[in-house]
């Protein structure tokens, strides 16, 4: 409680779990339960502190409860951080270890896969008997599909024309996710520019999409039509806001905004900004999908429904003189105070 910077009552529960034998450090953040278990994946990374991981771990479990909600999913928001002990360690102990510290939480967290982590993990995690959104099918490609809807949503929302095509698209990161969007964009006519920090893969998928290569640390001035941040968190903070030269910012990536003021920024400069936790929802609805048994086809109108859902939330922003992030949290917040009290939700 007395530590600098930290919540202790921003959320519902933070859990620090610590087994030196096996070297777990790990913070489980349960933010909000009243829609359901608390969905989020479990992140392995190096933190320079205790009170860096846990801020972390917060600030994502947060992020997540405002997706899964807009995404109108049965689930609240949560997040792990397992700090990464290292070379040395034999990781299958940790993961079990850690599985322990998730089935204390009763149901409340359910884990998931997120940077770091890989699907084993999570199995491993769940031989604790911890409930785990375990999926053996990668999310990208609904991910990759759902920022497609949002981005369509927020060209027809500038204005009446083609679409797509014709339009410069800047691709940040050329991974999972964003491999998959550039392929779709450029199968729909528009000019791809991919920015990726691993030149080789940026120039790989540059060649596929008949595009051009921009150099990692040259994306934030490149003039283009729409910015789509799939690669790391925190792209737009004061300082590169001034220095885009786009229209649109749609993407994957998590955390794109360094701070909540930065959407007002964007607003200010004219640049139409599609909440993340709103563009990305494509992976979360895939594990519902999964978990409930809904084929393909339900899926894919679910996560086409991003679509109409950005295009609302555009409309509900401009006619109240918000910003798209204001009207998203609005949205979370309505359907949040409108579930059930937490324990009937969990239990
Ligand atoms: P990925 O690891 O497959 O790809 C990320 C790519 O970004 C890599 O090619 C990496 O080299 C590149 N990169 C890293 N730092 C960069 C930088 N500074 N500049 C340019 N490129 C950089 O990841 P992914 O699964 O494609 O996910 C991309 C983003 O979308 C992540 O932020 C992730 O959290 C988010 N996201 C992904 C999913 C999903 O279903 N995979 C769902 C929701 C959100």
């Amino acid at each position: 409680v007395g530590i600098a910077g930290i919540e202790p009552w921003g959320m519902e529960q933070t859990v620090i779990c610590h087994d030196e034998s096996v070297g777990l450090r790990a913070v489980i953040a349960i933010d909000d339960t009243r829609l359901g278990p608390g969905l989020g994946g479990i992140r392995l990374a190096r933190y320079p502190d205790a009170t860096a991981a846990i801020r972390e771990a917060q600030r994502l479990a947060a992020a997540m409860t405002r997706k899964n909600a807009v995404a109108e999913l049965p689930f609240g928001g949560a997040k792990a951080v397992v700090l990464d002990p290292g070379p040395g360690v034999d990781r299958a102990a940790l993961m079990r270890r850690f599985g322990d510290f998730v089935a204390r939480t009763g149901g409340a967290y359910l884990p998931g896969v997120d940077m770091g982590t890989t699907p084993h993990d999570l199995a491993l995690v769940g031989e604790s008997g911890a409930p785990v959104s375990c999926s053996h099918v990668d999310p990208s490609g609904w991910t990759a599909r759902g920022v497609r809807r949002a981005i369509d949503a927020a060209v027809a929302h500038r204005g009446p024309g083609a679409g797509v095509a014709g339009l410069r698209v800047l691709v940040q990161g050329a991974g999972h996710v964003g491999r998959a969007l550039a392929l779709d964009l450029a199968h729909d006519g528009a000019e791809l520019l991919i920015a990726d920090a691993d030149a080789d893969r940026a120039a790989a998928v540059a060649a596929e999409v008949r595009g051009g290569v921009v150099a990692a640390d040259a994306v934030i001035g490149t003039r283009c039509d729409v910015f789509a941040p799939c690669a790391v968190a925190g792209v737009l903070t004061p300082a590169t806001i001034a220095a885009l030269d786009c229209a649109i910012v749609a993407g994957a990536a998590n955390d794109t905004l360094a701070s909540p003021g930065c959407a007002e920024l964007l607003a200010a400069r004219g640049i139409l900004y599609v909440p993340d936790f709103v563009a990305n929802a494509g992976g979360v609805i895939q594990i519902h999908a999964e978990r409930v048994g809904w084929d393909d086809h339900h899926l894919a109108d679910a996560v086409d429904a991003i679509g109409p859902r950005v295009a609302g939330l555009l409309a509900e922003a401009a006619e109240h003189d918000t910003t798209p992030l204001a009207a998203a949290e609005a949205r979370a917040a309505r359907r949040l105070a409108a579930a059930p009290r937490v324990r009937e939700a969990v239990a």
